[in-house]
């Protein structure tokens, strides 16, 4: 018998923290399950996702494959709010159906034909089922045994087969993919990342979706003194990611002129920063218009002269929004490592013209005074015109 002759092809998902939720939990796995409509959406199968008691099921319509399932594991696993996802098979409940559908699964598998040690595990959701979950395992395992001599091995086991009893229909499955864990993007609200071209934003933005944050980006373009290549790099970067999240937008701002008059307002040595002020001011004032609720950047402490406590101390000092880091304790080879996982590295290593690079004193300030930077601020008119850097925003939806 095969495999599709005795059950269905189907996804089966498991929780992360939400898991720990009290009296919320219900909205958090309703988010979570609007989340995975959405996400299937690209993938152009009709599918039918049920909360069951503490898991989430994915039904594929009749007669779909097993290729089919495999592709909605996989855009599944880019969700946040999952810990594990797997491709399971749901059989009729009833012992000998689960039996068969073990060895089968077994048969098929690599790690059987290379004599691996296995292991069952049964659970059993549904108490009413006749056996009991080390019953079941001892009925599977048996049978895996002597059909295919395989040795038992409990403890540290290369080949597992688990046994799932629901409500409804018993999940029969050997292995699965990671999910991205977190919590379901749009729990915590909206925020807006400060996106330059380079590894590390990329890598905030991507842990604060898995916070439960949707995000919407703003890149500062060197615009009209540098050429587009950044721009492009960040559209690329936000593509990247909006598999985590979906409808991402990215914001332009043409930041090239208001550069020009930082250099020629103030001291050179505090022109980085009060560049980045600027940023953050013009970043709050686009973050009220879209109600965002915090900023996120890439700061990782002591990383580079801007981000140094005292010009952290600066930075915040110069909006009311919290300024989310979650790279702060970071070093930069674990950020980078990050930035491979996920993607987005090679994007970032890509050559540009970051506008930054249009402000690049000989030497920073590392301890830049609050009352220093009002100064510049004034001479500029930073109020007015964080206001029209806003106004000039051009908007790159995906
Ligand atoms: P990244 O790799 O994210 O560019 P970095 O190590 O180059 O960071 P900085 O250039 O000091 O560090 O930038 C610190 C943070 O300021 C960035 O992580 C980002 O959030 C924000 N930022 C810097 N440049 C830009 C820009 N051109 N547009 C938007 N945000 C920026
Ligand atoms: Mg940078």
């Amino acid at each position: 018998m095969t495999m599709s002759a005795l059950g269905e092809p189907c996804v089966l998902l498991k929780l992360g923290e939400i898991v720990l939720k009290g009296k919320n939990r219900e909205l958090f796995e309703r988010r979570l399950i609007a989340n995975i409509r959405d996400a299937l959406q690209t993938v152009g199968i009709q599918v039918d996702v049920r909360k069951r008691h503490g898991v989430i099921a994915i039904f594929l319509p009749e007669g779909a494959t097993a290729e089919q399932a495999d592709a909605v594991a996989q855009r599944v696993a880019d969700v946040p709010g999952l810990v594990w996802i797997h491709r399971a098979w749901r059989v009729a409940k009833d012992p000998d159906t689960v039996l068969k559908a073990g060895l089968e699964l077994v048969g098929e598998s690599e790690e059987a034909k290379r004599g691996a040690r296995f292991a069952v595990r049964s659970r059993r959701r549904d108490k009413r089922f006749p056996l009991r979950s080390n019953e079941l395992d001892r009925l599977v395992g048996g049978a895996i045994n002597d059909e295919y001599g395989l040795p038992v091995d409990l403890k540290n086991p290369e080949l597992t087969v688990f046994i799932e009893v629901d409500r409804d229909e018993v999940f029969v499955f050997t292995g699965g993919i990671p999910g991205q864990g977190g919590l379901p993007v749009g729990s915590s609200g909206r925020a807006l990342v400060l996106m330059s071209g380079g590894i590390d934003s990329p890598v905030a933005a991507y842990r604060m979706m898995r916070r439960g944050l949707h995000v919407d980006f703003l890149h500062f373009s060197g615009i009209p003194f540098t050429t587009s290549e950044s721009i492009y790099k960040a559209y690329a970067l936000v593509r990247k990611l909006d598999r985590f999240q979906g409808k991402s937008r990215l914001w332009v701002v043409p930041f090239g002129k208001a550069q020009q008059s930082i250099r020629t307002s103030g001291q050179d040595r505090l022109a980085v920063i009060a560049q980045r002020r600027l940023m953050l001011k013009t970043a709050e004032e686009v973050a009220h218009r879209i109600r965002a609720a915090a900023l996120i950047t890439g700061d990782a402490l002591g990383q580079v002269s801007s981000q140094t406590l005292a010009n952290i101390t600066a930075q915040d000092n110069a909006v009311d929004l919290p300024i989310l880091r979650p790279l702060v304790g970071w070093d930069k080879t674990e950020i980078m490592a990050e930035a491979r996982r996920i993607g987005t590295l090679e994007i970032s290593e890509l050559p540009d013209e970051d506008c930054c690079s249009l402000l690049a004193p000989k030497r920073a300030e590392t301890r830049a005074k609050i009352e220093d930077l009002k100064l510049i601020e004034k001479r500029l008119d930073a109020e007015e015109l964080c206001v029209q850097l806003a106004d000039s925003i051009q908007e790159y939806t995906l």
